[in-house]
C-alpha cells in the first residue's frame, strides 16, 4: 500500500528512493563519499520485502567486512526485515560449503584455519627462509593472499607479481611463489582449508555440478553488494557462480574510494558494470550528508580540479549540511613541530567542545605515529591506535628497547648514538630501507623512528647510554594506558567507511602523499584516492597539515602536489576554527532514521508525499517518541517526524 511504501521510503531524498524502487537487477550504484549508500540499499532491500515483490529468505546482501555485514544486519532487522541474509563473501561461501560439500564429496568439509601464520611459517622453513621472522611471514602470507584472490597461480607469480608493478620488501618473487606452492602443501597434509579456499572451492563446486548450482540459485535470487568497488577477481567469480542465468544483482560503490588493489580489489568492475551486465539501469547518487561545504569543497577539488580534466571517476559531490569553518592548514618545520602544532588544535577542539572520541589523526604509514603519540602524551591527550599497536607496545620496539636497557646496563657510560645503532643493527635494522613494501618495511621504519628518537635525544644532552634510555624510558612512561575514548590514530586505509566531527592529516607532503613507493600513474591515483577517502570522514573540522623543513632523514621534503589548487588550502598558516556563520542558531537534534546531528524538523505524514515544514519543539519530541514506541511494538501510526536539513529543502 502507499502507507507502506511511504513508510519504508521516508528519509530518503529522490536519488535514494529511486534506488530504493528500482527492484530487480543489473542495477549500479555509482555513488560519492557519505551520500547513503548503504543506507539506500538497505532501504531497498526493505522495500522490495514489504511490499511483497521479495521473498526476504531469496535475498543475500553481500559486504565486505564482518563488521559491515553486522551492521547491515542490524538495520535491516529495524527496519522489520530480519529474515534477510546479510553476510560477507566468505561467510555465505562458507555456509554454502557446509550445505553441499558432504553431499558432493561424501566427505566431510575440511577444517578452515583461523590463522594462516603458521602455516605459511611452515612453509617458509620448508623453503629454508627466517620462519621466526614475524614480518617476513606476514609479508608472504599477504602475497599468497593477494595470488589467490586475483587467480595468480604460484608458477605464475613473478611475471603477474612484476607486471602488476609489486614489490614487497620481505621476498623476492621467485621466492614467494616457491612458499605460495608449498604453502598450499602444507595445508593438503593437515587437511586445513584457508578463506580464499572457500571461495575457490564454493565457484568450482557450483562449476562442476550444475544440480549444486541450479538447487542454490532456486534459493537465492536476488543480490546485493556494498562496497563493490572492492570487490576482487576472485570474489567476482563467486558472484558470477551464484547469479548463473539470473540478473538481479545490485552493486553500489564509489570509484574514488577504490584503495585496495594492494590486496587484489578492482574497481573496474565497478566501473564496466554496464559493459558486463547490458541494459543495466546506473544510478548515482551525490548529495553528501556527512561533511561540511568547505570539505566537500577541498574533497571535490582534489578529483574534479576547476578548469581541469577530472581525475576521479565518480560523482562530483554536493553538499548538503550548513556552512561549517574554513579547512585549516598548517606549514611544519619538521614532524616534532607539526606533532606539537596539531596536538595543540586537538586540545583547542576539545576545549570547544568537541569529546576526544569525535577526533581523528589521520596519516600514510603506521611509522608517522611515534611523533604524534609522543606530543599526545605530553599534553595528556588520551588516544587509542586503530588497527596497530602504540609504538612503544609494537614487538620490534620493545625487542630494541630490552637491547638498548642491557647495553646501557653493561657500560652505561659509552657516545649513546652508535651504541644505540649498534644494538638495532643486531636485530637487523640498517641505515638504507629494505627495498619494497610490506611488514619489512614497516618494521624497518619503527626502528628508523627508534634510531631518530635517540638522535634527537642526544642533540638535546644525552651524551651517554645510560642517559639516552633514561630519555626513552621517561617517553614509555608517559604513554596512557589505552583508552575506549580518546582520539583516534589511524592510517588512512583503516579510516575507510569511519567519520569523526574533526579529523586531521598529517604529512600531506611528498613522500608520504603520495608514498615514495608509488611511482606509476596508477599507483599515484590510488594514493591520491587515499587523500580523498581522508578529507571525507570529516564531518565538521578538517586540518591538512605536512613538514618541508630540511631536517630529516626524508631530506628535503615539499608539500603534497595533491595539494596545488585544492580550495581553501592556499595560506599555509594555521586559521582558528570560525562557528558556523549560518542561519539563526538552530537547536541540534538527531534524525530519527539516520542518527545524524540535524537542523530543521519535517513531519510526513503517512501515505503523503508532501511533507510539511513543522518548527522544531518540544512536542514534536514527544510524538517522536511516540513513533518509536509505536514501530517497537508494531502498532499503526498515523505519523512520524523526520529531523532534515534546512538545505535539503
Ligand atoms: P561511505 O562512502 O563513507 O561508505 P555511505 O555513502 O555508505 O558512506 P552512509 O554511511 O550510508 O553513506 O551515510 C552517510 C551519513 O549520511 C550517515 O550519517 C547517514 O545517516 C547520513 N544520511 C544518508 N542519507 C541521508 C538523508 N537522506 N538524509 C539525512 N542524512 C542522511
Ligand atoms: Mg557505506
Amino acid at each position: 500500500s502507499a502507507e507502506l511504501d511511504e513508510s519504508v521510503l521516508a528519509g530518503l531524498d529522490p536519488e535514494q528512493r529511486l534506488v530504493a524502487t528500482t527492484v530487480g537487477g543489473p542495477v549500479a550504484v555509482i555513488a560519492g563519499a557519505g551520500t547513503g549508500k548503504t543506507r539506500a540499499i538497505t532501504h531497498r532491500i526493505v522495500h522490495a520485502v514489504l511490499t511483497g515483490q521479495q521473498r526476504a529468505g531469496a535475498i543475500l546482501a553481500v559486504t565486505f567486512t564482518t563488521r559491515a555485514a553486522g551492521e547491515m544486519r542490524a538495520r535491516l532487522r529495524s527496519l522489520g526485515a530480519p529474515r534477510v541474509q546479510a553476510r560477507t563473501f566468505h561467510s555465505a561461501a562458507l555456509r554454502q560449503l557446509r550445505y553441499f560439500w558432504p553431499r558432493v564429496t561424501g566427505a566431510e568439509l575440511p577444517e578452515i584455519a583461523g590463522s594462516t601464520y603458521g602455516l605459511v611459517a611452515e612453509a617458509a622453513s620448508r623453503e629454508r627462509l627466517r620462519s621466526a621472522d614475524t614480518a617476513l611471514v606476514r609479508d608472504l602470507a599477504g602475497e599468497i593472499g593477494w595470488a589467490k584472490s586475483t587467480n595468480v597461480l604460484p608458477a605464475d607469480y613473478p611475471v603477474l607479481a612484476a607486471r602488476a608493478g609489486r614489490a614487497v620488501a620481505g621476498a623476492d618473487p621467485e621466492t614467494v611463489a616457491r612458499v605460495a606452492a608449498e604453502y598450499e602443501r602444507v595445508k593438503s597434509r593437515r587437511g586445513v582449508m584457508d578463506y580464499d579456499d572457500i571461495l575457490l572451492c564454493a565457484v568450482a563446486l557450483m562449476h562442476e555440478h550444475p544440480e549444486v548450482a541450479q538447487e542454490f540459485r532456486s534459493g537465492y535470487r536476488h543480490f546485493v553488494v556494498d562496497e563493490y568497488q572492492d570487490v576482487s577477481p576472485l570474489q567476482h567469480a563467486m558472484l558470477t557462480q551464484w547469479l548463473g542465468e539470473g540478473r538481479d544483482l545490485c552493486v553500489v560503490g564509489d570509484p574514488d574510494q577504490a584503495i585496495h588493489s594492494f590486496a587484489g580489489a578492482d574497481p573496474r568492475f565497478l566501473t564496466g558494470f554496464a559493459r558486463e551486465f547490458p541494459g543495466a539501469t546506473v544510478l548515482r547518487l551525490d548529495r553528501n550528508y556527512r561533511s561540511t561545504p568547505q570539505i566537500i569543497g577541498v574533497a571535490n577539488d582534489l578529483l574534479h580540479p576547476p578548469g581541469r580534466a577530472a581525475v576521479g571517476r565518480g560523482v562530483v559531490l554536493r553538499p548538503m549540511r550548513p556552512e561549517g569553518p574554513a579547512v585549516g592548514t598548517a606549514e611544519c618545520a619538521d614532524e616534532d613541530e607539526e606533532a606539537s602544532r596539531l596536538s595543540a588544535w586537538l586540545v583547542d577542539r576539545h576545549r570547544a567542545g568537541a569529546p576526544w572520541s569525535q577526533m581523528a589523526v589521520l596519516y600514510r604509514v603506521n611509522a608517522q605515529s611515534p611523533a604524534v603519540e609522543a606530543a599526545l602524551a605530553q599534553a595528556r591527550v588520551p588516544y587509542q591506535v586503530r588497527g596497530a599497536e602504540r609504538f612503544y607496545e609494537r614487538a620490534e620496539i620493545r625487542a630494541a628497547l630490552t637491547g638498548l636497557r642491557a647495553a646501557a646496563g653493561s657500560d652505561p657510560q659509552t657516545p649513546a648514538l652508535e651504541a644505540s645503532d649498534r644494538v638495532l643493527g643486531s636485530l637487523g635494522w640498517a641505515p638504507e630501507p629494505p627495498a619494497g613494501q610490506g611488514r619489512v618495511r614497516e618494521r624497518w621504519e619503527s626502528w628508523q623512528a627508534l634510531h631518530d628518537l635517540v638522535a634527537d635525544l642526544v642533540e638535546a644532552g644525552a651524551a651517554t647510554m645510560a642517559q639516552a634510555v633514561a630519555g626513552l624510558e621517561q617517553r614509555v612512561a608517559d604513554q596512557q594506558a589505552p583508552v575506549a575514548d580518546g582520539v583516534t590514530l589511524s592510517t588512512l586505509h583503516s579510516a575507510k567507511g569511519l567519520e569523526w566531527d574533526a579529523v586531521a592529516l598529517i604529512g600531506v607532503q611528498e613522500g608520504l602523499l603520495p608514498f615514495s613507493l608509488a611511482r606509476s600513474p596508477r599507483e599515484i591515483a590510488e594514493e591520491r584516492r587515499l587523500l580523498y577517502v581522508g578529507i571525507t570522514r570529516a564531518r565538521h573540522d578538517l586540518r591538512l597539515s605536512w613538514a618541508t623543513g630540511a631536517t630529516g632523514r626524508r631530506g628535503r621534503r615539499r608539500p603534497s602536489r595533491f595539494l596545488g589548487g585544492l580550495a581553501g588550502t592556499g595560506e599555509r598558516a594555521d586559521r582558528a576554527a570560525e562557528p558556523a556563520p549560518g542561519p539563526r542558531r538552530r537547536r541540534v537534534v538527531h534524525c530519527v532514521v539516520c542518527g545524524g546531528a540535524l537542523g530543521r524538523a519535517v513531519e510526513i505524514k503517512l501515505g503523503h508525499h508532501a511533507e510539511c515544514e513543522v518548527p522544531f519543539d518540544e512536542g514534536l519530541l514527544e510524538r517522536l517518541k511516540a513513533w518509536r514506541l509505536g514501530v517497537a511494538k508494531r502498532q499503526s501510526v498515523p505519523a512520524f517526524v523526520v529531523f532534515t536539513d534546512a538545505t535539503l529543502m
